[in-house]
């Protein structure tokens, strides 16, 4: 079975062409710039000498996966030869709020049940139903499946998910935490688990998904329990360019003194906060290490500050779970900052956490990081999104 896993953002589209026989990636690639001057398709097919590109204009989101499926059918550079052999479409969807506690078909029910939680996401939920009805519309006959970013959070229970708040705004507009990167979370979980040869039922995992978005989630006996995203993906640790927790009362502090409103002090905690509102040096971390490493004291604070809060959460997760038996590090820089992996696993012995330097001096692989002896096993997994939303679409097409 060959699925095609689609990423799809309000001017940029992600795909992967999956063969399921042996879940192996057949081609994938990028398109951006959607529905504004300078579209470009970049392809890639292992075993193809360089990237493959298409520079031609893409008025929108169906232009763009026409211009997929050709290059995925294309004779020299695609992996197929007819759109036939694509049996189901696995979609990227982020938000699901409560309806959705696992993937679902998308039929017209569906859809209509995501449109409805659209306002919980506004730039994502729309964007990728752009790409869903685009997809119906070019392969009709091809089954398609949602795959929620929300919906491995679900098992959350109501003393983790609310909010201290007026209960009426979580009946009213569904103000309650959701988490994301649940898709994530899920595979490494399931990974960790493999790799240490125990069923997830029999573990309690902290998983630490540090990308430019950065979440962490509880993973007590399969099920996640807690998570650091909310409401939004603004939540919780210091990220790229989002300020993660804050008191709440800085708002509209800020607010009135900076004369800003509602969208100007969204954009503030979104786009220019983090590390790069820190630094003012860039959403980077790789910019804010070399700063660092140079002596810069603002990219100084701002590393040790990311590391503070991660550190706070695994404390805190282990505390809620009564114990950890493993913490994971996935995403851009838990995958490949060896330095940042040593310093948030500094002083944890406590926990029971201790990690090896030179099994640490890794990027990339699936690798256990942990001494021996370790009472706490620390494991390096790369995620995999897609292939998780492969399996699966998988699942449901059949
Ligand atoms: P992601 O959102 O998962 O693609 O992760 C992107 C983030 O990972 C960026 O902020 C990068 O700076 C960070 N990253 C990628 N490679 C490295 C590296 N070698 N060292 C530190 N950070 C890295």
């Amino acid at each position: 079975m060959k699925v095609l896993v689609l990423n799809c953002g309000s001017s940029s589209l992600k795909y992967q062409l999956i063969d399921m026989t042996n879940e192996s990636v057949l081609c994938k690639g990028l398109v951006e710039r959607i529905g504004i001057d300078g579209s470009v398709l970049k392809h890639e097919k292992p075993g193809l000498d360089g990237k493959h590109i298409v520079e031609t204009p893409m008025k929108d989101h169906k232009d763009a996966i026409n211009h997929v499926l050709s290059a995925v059918v294309d004779e020299k550079v695609g992996a197929v030869k007819d759109m036939k052999e694509i049996d189901a479409v696995g979609h990227r969807i982020v938000h699901g709020g409560e309806k959705f506690a696992s993937s679902a078909v998308l039929t017209d029910e569906v859809i209509a049940a995501i449109e409805g939680v659209s306002d919980l996401a506004p730039l994502h939920n729309p964007a990728n139903l752009m790409g869903v009805e685009a997809c119906k519309a070019i392969l009709p006959d091809v089954v398609q499946v949602a795959v929620f970013d929300t919906a491995f959070h679900q098992t959350m229970p109501e003393k983790t998910f609310l909010y201290g708040l007026p209960y009426e705004l979580y009946t009213k507009y569904g103000v309650r935490r959701y988490g994301f990167h649940g898709t994530s979370h899920m595979y490494v979980t399931q990974r960790a688990a493999e790799m240490l040869g125990k069923a997830p039922e029999d573990l309690r995992i902290i998983t630490c998904h540090l990308g430019n978005g950065a979440s962490i989630a509880a993973v007590d006996h399969g099920k996640c329990l807690d998570t650091s995203m909310g409401l939004t993906p603004l939540e919780g640790l210091i990220m790229g360019t989002r300020c993660g927790d804050i008191d709440p009362a800085i708002i509209p502090f800020v607010m009135k003194k900076e004369n800003l409103d509602a969208d100007g002090v969204d954009k503030l905690m979104n786009k220019q906060s983090g590390v790069y509102g820190m630094t003012g040096i860039s959403s980077d971390f790789r910019d804010i290490e070399d700063a660092a490493n140079n002596g810069d004291k603002k990219a100084i604070n701002a590393l040790e500050a990311y590391i503070q809060r991660v550190k706070k959460y695994i404390g805190a997760y282990a505390a809620e779970m009564n114990g950890v038996d493993a913490v994971v590090f996935t995403a851009g820089l838990g995958e490949n900052s060896i330095s940042m992996r040593a310093d948030i696993c500094k002083d944890m012995e406590f926990l029971g956490i201790n990690i090896d330097e030179e099994k640490n001096n890794v990027r990339g692989k699936d690798t256990v990081i942990s001494t021996e002896d370790s009472k706490v096993k620390v494991l390096l997994i790369p995620t995999n999104e897609e292939l998780m939303i492969a399996r699966d679409t998988v699942k449901l097409a059949k």
